[in-house]
């Protein structure tokens, strides 16, 4: 790939689009086709890169399918596998400030996000490196002394990896770091709206001397580059994080081969807060869970769900802070949160504040882009509050991914529980209260595949994360993210080979 600096940012992308990684090489797309990323703080062209199409990902695909099948990955012990994660999560400390400016630049997020980004998805290398070295399999007992029985995991084998453009490369590496661990080749294809990152890994990789053909990276729109990893019967396994509709084409896509599919999907996620709360940390946190990245993460607390007694304070004092956060671009210090990815996001989310108060509720705070010149050229939204919802309204059901939080209120616990988990979602739920039992029984009864408790918002790499309900299949992170990556093979072997007779042998009567 040629490098040539576009902005005063320095070191960003090319102009002279080859952005296709394919068996270890750079390559334009087939049609010459390229796409400019621009940068939704403020429009300015970040990167042009080239926009692949379907004989693109299927070249892709069959560079995956050489390089698995020949062995060159998989036949490497997994402790090398995993001294070979440590080494690429070194280099992306090395290259932090590098990573988390194209990520800035690509996604509006301010860049002490994306450093910290940066920092987690290291983290990830390092947990799946460590993780691929101590990982073996067992010996079964099958109760007969001529039999030797065990269990091997093998890596399941061409993975197509699809991701979006909210936490670009942290949701890539949720997928590289274990198909890699497991022995896995893949073809990632990053959100056309935020490739960077994804095109700046296969720089590293390449530079680390993974051997051709492992990694392959396709740029480009969902419907051209992506459907082929759901579809291609060389592909072994898709995981994709994204939408709830994306989702079910590419489950449905899938199901023509039975490949493996795995689906990290949206969510709507309840924050409840009991009376009994530390005040000012609930408030805080509720904050936070809503606004952060302009409300563009799938664990987003956009439900806000507090107890009917302290709720006017409570919202009060949510709306008075909310007006106050200050929102710029990724390098205007004084920001505390950034735009909006596109402008037709924007118009979704905007769209769906309005459906929400022609329903009924009242909007608190927010409900439009915030008025300067300095927003003129981005996608910026302001941080909006919506109280008097009754469930069932679209603003409480379905996902605006964006700054938009709403207001439900409850009077015991049981009626907490059961507003919570009324969503077809299932992703994440927060618990505030001080009572510890409450906590652990709120917690307990919740359908979300994350509940935390008096916090918000933090993961583990090394604990999983995943959805129940529509929020998803399978889990990312912690052992059972690498399983997801590995077919469980059972080994058995008589060592005293004997007739069985069932079957007489008619020909010797
Ligand atoms: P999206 O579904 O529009 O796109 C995601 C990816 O799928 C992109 O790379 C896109 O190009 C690709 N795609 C689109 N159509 C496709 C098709 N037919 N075949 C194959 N690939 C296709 O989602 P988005 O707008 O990029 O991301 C936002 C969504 O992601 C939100 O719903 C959010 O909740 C979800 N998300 C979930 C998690 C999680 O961990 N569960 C994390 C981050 C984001």
């Amino acid at each position: 790939m040629h490098h040539r600096s576009r902005t005063t940012q320095g070191d960003t992308l090319t102009d002279t689009a080859a952005t296709l990684f394919i068996d270890g090489s750079w390559e334009p797309a087939a049609s010459g086709a390229v796409r400019q990323i621009r940068n939704p703080a403020d429009g300015e062209l970040v990167a042009t890169v080239s926009e692949a199409g379907r004989e693109d990902a299927e070249r892709a695909i069959a560079a995956a399918r050489t390089a698995f099948d020949s062995g060159v990955w998989y036949s490497v012990p997994a402790p090398e596998r995993g001294a070979f994660l440590l080494r690429v999560a070194a280099e992306l400390r090395n290259r932090r400030e590098k990573f988390a400016r194209a990520e800035s630049l690509d996604t509006g997020k301010r860049i002490i996000e994306s450093r910290i980004d940066m920092d987690d998805i290291a983290a990830c290398f390092e947990y799946f490196g460590r993780l691929a070295g101590q990982q073996s399999g067992r010996v079964v007992d099958a109760g007969n002394p001529v039999v030797i029985s065990r269990i091997v995991h093998e890596p399941v084998g061409v993975c197509g990896l699809i991701t979006p453009w909210n936490y670009p490369l942290l949701q890539a590496a949720w997928k590289i770091a274990p198909a890699l661990a497991a022995g896995c080749t893949f073809v990632l294809k990053p959100s056309e709206l935020s490739p960077s990152t994804a095109i700046l890994t296969m720089q590293l990789l390449q530079d680390l001397g993974l051997p051709d053909g492992v990694a392959n990276l396709v740029t480009g729109p969902g419907a051209e580059a992506g459907a082929p990893l759901s579809e291609h019967p060389d592909v072994d396994l898709v995981s994709f994080t994204g939408g709830l509709e994306t989702g079910k084409r590419i489950a449905a896509a899938a199901a023509g081969t039975v490949k493996k599919v795995a689906l990290e999907l949206g969510g709507k996620n309840p924050n409840v807060v009991f009376a009994d709360a530390d005040f000012d940390s609930a408030v805080d946190n509720a904050l936070n869970g809503a606004f952060v990245h302009s409300g563009q993460v799938c664990s987003a607390g956009a439900r806000l769900v507090v107890e009917e007694s302290i709720a006017e304070r409570f919202v009060d004092e949510l709306v008075r802070r909310a007006q106050d956060i200050r929102i710029g671009g990724p390098f205007d210090e004084a920001a505390e949160t950034g735009p909006l990815i596109s402008a037709a996001h924007r118009e979704k989310v905007s769209t769906y504040v309005q459906r929400g108060v022609e329903e009924g509720a009242r909007l608190r705070c927010g409900g439009a882009a915030p008025e300067g010149e300095k927003y003129d050229a981005g996608f910026y939204y302001q941080p909006t509050i919506l109280d008097r919802v009754q469930r069932g309204m679209s603003v409480v059901v379905d996902e605006a991914f964006g700054p938009v939080v709403t207001v439900e209120t409850f009077r015991t616990e049981e009626e907490a529980v059961a507003t919570a988990n009324d969503t077809i979602y299932g992703l994440a739920g927060a618990v505030w209260t001080q009572d510890a039992g409450k906590a652990q029984r709120v917690a307990n009864r919740l359908r979300h595949g994350t509940v935390w408790i008096n916090d918000y918002h933090p993961y583990l790499p090394q604990a999983e994360w995943g959805g129940f309900g529509q929020s998803g299949v399978g889990r990312e992170l912690g052992p059972t993210g690498l399983a997801e990556y590995q077919e469980a093979k059972h080994i058995y072997q008589n060592i005293t080979p004997q007739v069985t007779g069932w079957f007489a042998d008619h020909g010797k009567e």
